[in-house]
């Protein structure tokens, strides 16, 4: 995140030092399934199979505007193609892959948004090791629109509480 100034939170009145990460270690057709459903899925920190279903993790990158433009980046889950998925699969170590975007639709609930289930997405690969970049299809969305805008700390911050970001540290 570079440069470490704090702030003071407009949600709680702490005083945070750090941008906490919000990541999602699976898509949400994963955390569904029960114990025996599992079994037939795969999961790791990239990847997502579940039976023809396949998912891919990326970074959902946001300017903070009042926040020297810093971006944060919430980590979320989208499906593609299984002839994209495999693509991307054959490219996950490329440091320069040139790849047109993929159709991804996005496959997490970000709370303190309308929900995000099923917003379509661009995905696209970035040098090895970074994760792709996934981008909202530009509508009125409140989440696209902060994609497209930017958004202030405060409303940042209120998502932020929302998923209980700073808990437990
Ligand atoms: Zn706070």
């Amino acid at each position: 995140m570079g440069t470490a100034h704090s702030f003071v939170c407009s949600q709680c009145g702490e005083k945070h030092s750090d941008l906490p990460d919000l990541a999602f270690n699976a898509p949400y057709h994963y955390s569904e399934l029960n114990e025996t459903e599992r079994k037939r899925a795969k999961l790791s920190a990239d990847f997502c199979e579940i039976d023809q279903d396949r998912f891919v993790r990326g970074v959902l990158p946001i300017t903070i505007r009042d926040y020297d433009a810093e971006t944060f980046s919430f980590g979320v889950w989208v499906s593609l193609s299984a002839e994209n998925f495999e693509r991307y699969k054959a490219l996950f170590k490329e440091e320069d892959p040139q790849e047109p975007p993929y159709f991804g639709w996005l496959c997490n609930h970000i709370n303190g948004y309308p929900d995000t289930l099923s917003l379509k997405t661009n995905v696209v690969l970035q040098p090895y090791p970074s994760r792709p970049h996934i981008h909202l299809e530009s509508t009125d969305h409140p989440l696209a629109k902060a994609q497209r805008e930017g958004i202030m700390m405060d409303e940042l911050m209120a998502v932020l509480h929302t998923h209980g970001a700073f808990d437990g540290g």
